[in-house]
């Protein structure tokens, strides 16, 4: 049974240990999460090397996604680890505070006081607690609590409506991307972007570090949704990180708003991941709730490339049943989702040889009813455009680019299939491919295929040429 839709799963102190790794990636994960607001670079590194032994051993492609901290506005730490706030009480964030008590706290972010004014309303640990900003006197933020509670050491704020001019890569994200490139990541999300130009910084800052990663932008501020369609133009994905989005622009706007990224990304041929509290509950419970089910079922119904699992397997007490439910869910959705070659798309107006080639092959695997399509690719490009409309066939993406398989590992509908070499005439290349999805099982004698190349092969941007094969009934290309 092939799933269509991926799963990313964060990694952390319940996922590290090589036995639950294995478990976990035989259960579904396609792409592993390393999040950088936790841990030190060796750990990333260790963690890295770890999961690329236990994918080879289990025999799957895995790609693996750094996530970037990012501005990360936090308040400082108290004497006592924590206070609590009672409703009506006066509170001070003070950016010169340095031990924090029932009173006031400290700021790790020192320009809090330049972004706020009376009336501004700021959200801790992720809309728990709710201050309302009365004044601002110099390094103080006078604060009356609307909704009180416990506020521990360390916990995030967020500005409703944003407005926080902290940048969105900051010296620690530069250093991350770093250990990120020498480890040879296939994804870079970023936290907290506001515009295009977040973007394209992080983009240059890969390939000048020698790294290769597609970047995602994480759309979390209120900026990023006014400013959605240029940050997707200038990222390879996004991800809906409802998580801080939700604190930042009311819970309620979050799933209308994840529909329309989830198109828009689709439609300008970029990547889409749906995050945070997927599976919440799961954390410390055996199996999901039926608002869980129907979450990850909408996802999918979406359109979204992959649904994202964070705490529950970085720190739950059921990684691996999780993983297990969330396929489950995801195989179950795809059966419903609408099979349409929507006719926008026959409208569309291509320039490029290799796109039209790509959209050719679905719109020929659709009507033909074939098996599987075969798209040999060098960057995984073919198979990105293939993967951007649901034709109902799945696209087996054949490459000799290692780091080409585990990108294509997130793509919808897309199964990567590493060829230890490349073909060197168009008829090993028609052997080879029939050979690969036979070995798989994918395909058998009689079964009709679409067949993308390039020729010359192995050129990126070469291909050109779409052929239907009948398995086993092997005519040579040319004569
Ligand atoms: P985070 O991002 O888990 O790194 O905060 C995801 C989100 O905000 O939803
Ligand atoms: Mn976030």
């Amino acid at each position: 049974m092939f799933r269509d839709t991926k799963i990313v799963a964060t990694l952390g102190p319940a996922s590290s240990d090589a036995t639950v790794l294995e478990r976990m990636i035989r259960a579904g994960v396609d792409v592993v999460r390393l999040n950088f607001s936790h841990g030190k670079p060796e750990d990333h590194v260790a963690r890295a090397q770890l999961v690329r032994e236990v994918a080879a051993r289990v025999g799957r492609p895995v790609g693996i996604l750094a996530d970037l901290q990012g501005p990360k506005i936090r308040v400082g730490k108290f004497a006592d680890g924590k206070i609590w706030l009672e409703n009506g009480q006066p509170f001070i964030l003070d950016a010169k505070c340095e031990v924090g008590d029932s009173g006031r706290v400290g700021l790790d972010y020192k320009d809090l006081p330049r972004d706020v004014s009376a009336r501004s309303v700021l959200l801790l640990d992720d809309g728990r607690v709710v201050l309302d900003v009365e004044r601002v006197v110099g390094s103080e933020i006078f604060t009356v609590v609307r909704h009180g509670g416990e506020l521990s050491d360390n916990k995030g704020i967020n500005r409703q409506g944003g407005g926080l001019s902290a940048h969105a890569l900051t010296a620690k994200d530069m250093d991350d991307i770093r250990t990120a490139a020498t480890i040879g990541v296939d994804f870079v999300a970023v936290s907290f972007p506001k515009s295009a130009a977040d973007m394209y910084m992080a983009k240059q800052l890969i390939h000048a570090a020698g790294g290769h990663a597609h970047t995602i932008a994480k759309i979390e501020r209120v900026e990023a949704v006014a400013a959605l369609e240029e940050i997707i133009v200038a990222s390879d994905g996004i991800m809906v990180a409802r998580g801080d989005l939700a604190v930042e622009v009311g819970d309620a706007a979050v799933p209308a708003l994840q529909k329309r990224m989830i198109r828009l990304a689709r439609e300008k041929n970029k990547l889409a991941i749906t995050a945070t509290q997927m599976m919440e509950s799961m954390i410390l419970s055996p199996t999901p709730t039926r608002a869980e089910v129907s979450d990850v079922a909408n996802a999918v119904l979406d359109g979204t490339d992959a649904v994202m699992l964070s705490a529950e397997t970085a720190a739950g007490r059921y990684p691996v049943e999780t993983v297990e439910a969330m396929a489950r869910i995801c195989l179950e959705a795809e059966k419903s989702a609408e099979v349409t070659l929507d006719s926008e798309f026959l409208n569309q107006v291509f320039t490029r040889i290799d796109q039209t080639i790509s959209l050719a092959a679905i719109w020929t695997a659709h009507h033909l009813k074939v098996k599987a399509i075969a798209a040999l690719t060098e960057t995984g490009a073919t198979a990105l455009w293939m993967s951007r409309l649901n034709c109902g066939v799945p696209v087996y993406a054949l490459t000799p680019q290692p780091e080409a398989v585990t990108k294509m590992a997130l793509y919808r509908a897309v199964f990567p299939l590493f060829m230890t070499q490349r073909p060197a005439t168009r008829d090993e290349l028609l052997h080879d491919a029939e050979q690969l999805l036979m070995n798989e099982g994918i395909v058998e004698k009689g079964d009709l295929i679409v067949l993308s190349a390039g020729d010359p092969m192995g050129t990126s941007g070469g291909t050109n040429t779409l052929k239907i094969v009948r398995v086993g009934d092997q005519q040579p290309w040319t004569n």
